[in-house]
């Protein structure tokens, strides 16, 4: 029997935390939305113990989930805030000092479990009449239909096929979006030979609501303020170095990290498992295919130093968002995607370009190269204008 085609506005692949963003955000303005994920995220509760992914969530992606009705919530459920950010260079005595003191806002950002936002935007999900899931099922392949319209196919868990239409499809499948190559858009790729070992620790000093972060000649070292005096870590490394941290017992990884992070906490003490994660930057060639559109990961990789990627897939939305308004709903037009990707590739690109220039800069071990970064740290931390414009890029809002 010939399966059924169930015909959808938008069709989102991915649920992430950037799909499931979308689903929220575009319910209250499109019509019928699917949502296709192919892993379900991994429960959370209360009693678990920190989830090993964070994310820095900066004030312009707090605002975002504040108007789709789940900040309350996450607040509820574990986060925490930071109001300043230490950012030195290490084996010198140079560094820059960020504070939500300068700025009219309570903090610079909030630190969240994966879990926490995944768990949240889920339960928001459900609540949502318009939006159907199909989870767990991936996409397969999609094909035009007509002009206005393109056909879907997926496959679920137990091999069944389920077709369907829609007038706008959406990429939010993560590096390896299956939607982009589907779409037959190339993305450029670059492997940064790193891998970032992320864990949780217990601080033997009070992290004061801050969020510290160290520049090492082997890459940097973040310390993430979590409750008491928990620290999320993520350090990135050449990646034979972050196999070699994996491999040390307990007592020598404490005194490795404790060392890099030049005892600011005092000594470090690690209360998880560790993992690693490949790093590589990563950027799609086109934003936007025939009613198509790349959202988040799918679009653009970029280096965890800087905390940003998740809060630049949030950007990505609240832009694809006001285009779809302001075009009085046009859906998947190619106007609306052309403004879609002229707005957010270059605005991503040139964020990816400028974290590995700062990444290749702070890895260069030369003596000269060691001083010029001192002076600069330096000279940043005592020119307020400098610090204002990396703290509006950073919170995304104004300050
Ligand atoms: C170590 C580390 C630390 C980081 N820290 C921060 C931070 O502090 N702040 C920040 O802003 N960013 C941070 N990032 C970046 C951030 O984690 C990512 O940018 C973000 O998680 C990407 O979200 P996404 O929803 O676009 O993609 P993903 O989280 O990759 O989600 C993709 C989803 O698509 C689904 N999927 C894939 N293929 C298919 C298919 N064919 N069919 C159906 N579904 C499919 C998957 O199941 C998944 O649910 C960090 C990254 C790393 C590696």
């Amino acid at each position: 029997m010939a399966q059924a085609i169930e015909d959808f506005d938008v069709v989102i692949v991915g649920g992430g935390i950037v799909g499931l963003s979308a689903a929220c955000v575009l319910a209250p303005i499109v019509g019928r939305i699917a949502l296709v994920n192919k892993i379900p995220a991994p429960e959370w509760s209360a009693e678990s113990d920190y989830s090993l992914r964070v994310s820095a969530i900066n004030l312009a992606s707090q605002k975002l989930l504040t108007e789709i009705g789940i900040w309350d919530e996450i607040q509820q459920m574990r986060c925490t805030p930071y109001h300043d950010m230490v950012v030195w260079q290490g084996l010198a005595d140079a560094e820059v000092h960020f504070s939500a003191n300068m700025t009219r806002h309570h903090s610079l950002g909030t630190i969240v479990e994966n879990t926490v936002l995944l768990q949240a935007l889920s339960q928001r999900v459900q609540t949502l009449a318009n939006v159907s899931r199909y989870e767990p099922s991936s996409m397969q392949n999609f094909s035009e239909l007509s002009d206005n319209s393109i056909l879907i196919e997926l496959e679920d868990q137990q091999g069944q096929s389920h077709r369907l239409t829609s007038r706008l499809l959406i990429g939010a499948d993560g590096v390896h979006s299956k939607v982009r190559s589907c779409a037959g858009i190339s993305a450029a790729r670059q492997d940064y030979q790193q891998a970032g070992v992320v864990c949780t620790v217990i601080a033997e000093k009070a992290h004061q609501d801050t969020a510290w972060q160290c520049f090492t000649e082997q890459g940097p070292l973040a310390l993430l303020p979590l409750a008491g005096k928990h620290c999320s870590i993520v350090w990135s490394l050449p990646t034979a170095q972050a196999e070699q941290m994996l491999a040390l017992s307990d007592e020598e990884f404490n005194a490795r990290l404790s060392m890099a992070s030049e005892y600011r906490l005092g000594g470090l003490q690690i209360a998880s498992k560790r993992v690693s994660f490949p790093l590589a930057g990563s950027q799609a060639n086109e934003y936007v295919g025939r009613r198509v559109v790349l959202l988040g990961d799918a679009a653009h990789a970029i280096h965890p130093l800087a905390g940003l990627g998740l809060n630049l897939g949030l950007e990505d939305l609240v832009c694809l968002q006001q285009l779809i308004q302001a075009s009085d709903r046009e859906l998947g037009s190619e106007r609306v995607l052309q403004c879609y990707q002229r707005a957010r590739k270059t605005e991503n690109s040139s964020m990816q370009q400028a974290l590995e220039a700062i990444d290749k800069l702070f890895r260069q071990p030369q003596p000269w190269f060691r001083s010029l970064r001192s002076l600069g740290f330096s000279a940043s931390n005592r020119c307020k204008p400098i610090k204002m414009a990396f703290m509006r890029r950073a919170l995304g809002v104004p300050l």
